[in-house]
């Protein structure tokens, strides 16, 4: 298609950009030309911020970007085909993964000899099947804070995919005509054929020409999707992610995805959970991590100190006298739920004993009249050099 902008140009970055890069770039630009940020040029925001969605939906997937850098902004030759290419109908490149080798279209006969010794490729088989047929799953990320993956949380996210046109509810047909079954293929979608190969005589079925394996003929398309029963869209979908969810874990909302085809199911949409570095807190397994610094006197003396929990609240711990620097300390069940049981971990700190560096006169005084009395090297046992 015309006028498609380079996706990388899109995001303002270059070719070898890393996730990272890709992130920040949308990031910045998804703020800016959000159409609840533009009220006084809503339109135009709201063009490019769709834009900036499609470079980012396919840029960040590993497979869709690989495709991307390989066949270049039109996708490959023939791939799709029919209505206006694979970005015509704003598909991006979903379409690739569910029926990546719909490109044998471009061969012809050779295309299904394929598919009949080898029983098809990918997602082709299933394009043959002319009965419902499952929508795709649309994959997406979220970021959210070390907090919020310990409290859980509800958060929105603005999505791309493909909803079912309202001006024809689905059919393609312009309101008030009517879809007939194909003549040429009488509603199946294929034709057979028998063909001379050099593997032999073998019969093959072929995508029916007249109504490119739909098994349907609109005679007069819908205005709106232009015969395809779906139009492009932008929802916003509520995303409630449990506590405890850890990076990289799905959340997975069944029927969000891109509508099924003749009556299938939606498929599913799975948003995959980032979760921010924290700057005091870590997570290994349900258990919170955290080093606490005490004082050269608490660590001697003992003493009773706060803990700042993940919550927000605080937790008095007494630390005994003698502590020692790198000592862990448990708080029971102060850590992550478990998403998928009912277990709960453990906030466990370490003490990490800090030696002043600035003193007041007095203290000086105090320090050196304690010094006289145990001005003395610890004797040296072979643990404290090699742990
Ligand atoms: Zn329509
Ligand atoms: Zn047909």
């Amino acid at each position: 298609m015309a006028g498609k902008r380079d996706y990388y140009e899109v995001l303002g970055v270059n070719k070898n950009a890393t996730d990272d890069e890709l992130k920040k770039a949308y990031r910045k630009l998804a703020k800016k030309y959000h159409p609840d940020a533009n009220p006084d040029n809503k339109e135009e925001a709201e063009a490019k911020f769709k834009e900036v969605n499609e470079a980012y939906e396919t840029l960040s997937n590993p497979q869709k970007r690989k495709m991307y850098d390989q066949f270049g902004p039109d996708g490959p030759q023939g791939f799709g085909g029919g209505a206006g290419g694979p970005f015509g109908g704003g598909n991006g490149y979903y379409s690739y993964t569910s029926s990546g080798f719909d490109g044998f279209d471009d061969f012809g006969d050779l295309g299904d000899i394929f598919s009949s010794i080898f029983g098809g490729f990918g997602g082709r088989t299933s394009r043959k099947q002319s009965g419902p047929r499952k929508g795709a799953d649309l994959n997406f990320h979220m970021d959210i804070t070390f907090e919020q993956a310990f409290l859980g949380v509800e958060k929105e996210i603005i999505i791309n995919r493909n909803e079912e046109c309202s001006n024809c509810h689905g059919t393609g047909a312009k309101p008030g005509t009517s879809v007939s079954k194909c003549p040429e293929c009488h509603g199946t979608g294929q034709v057979r054929q028998v063909q001379n190969t050099i593997l032999g005589q073998m019969q093959t079925t072929r995508t029916c020409s007249a109504c490119h394996g739909t098994g349907e003929i609109i005679k007069e398309p819908c205005d709106v999707c232009r015969g395809k029963g779906t139009v492009r869209k932008q929802p916003k979908i509520k995303v409630k992610i449990p506590a405890g969810i850890a990076d990289g874990q799905p959340v997975v909302l069944r029927g969000e995805g891109e509508p099924g085809e003749k009556g299938g199911p939606k498929g599913d949409l799975y948003i995959t959970i980032r979760v921010k570095k924290h700057n005091l807190y870590s997570r290994n397994g349900n258990n919170v991590t955290c080093e606490i610094p005490i004082s050269i006197t608490q660590a001697t003396l003992g003493g009773e100190i706060e803990i700042p929990m993940v919550d927000g609240t605080k937790e008095k711990y007494k630390i005994p006298e003698g502590t020692q620097t790198g000592t862990k300390f448990v708080i029971r069940n102060k850590g992550f739920k478990s998403v998928t049981s009912s277990a709960v971990g453990d906030f466990i700190f370490t003490a990490i004993v800090q030696t002043p560096k600035k003193l007041t006169r007095e203290q000086r005084d105090l320090l050196t009249e304690l010094a006289k009395t145990m001005n003395e090297q610890p004797p040296i046992k072979k643990r404290g050099f090699f742990g």
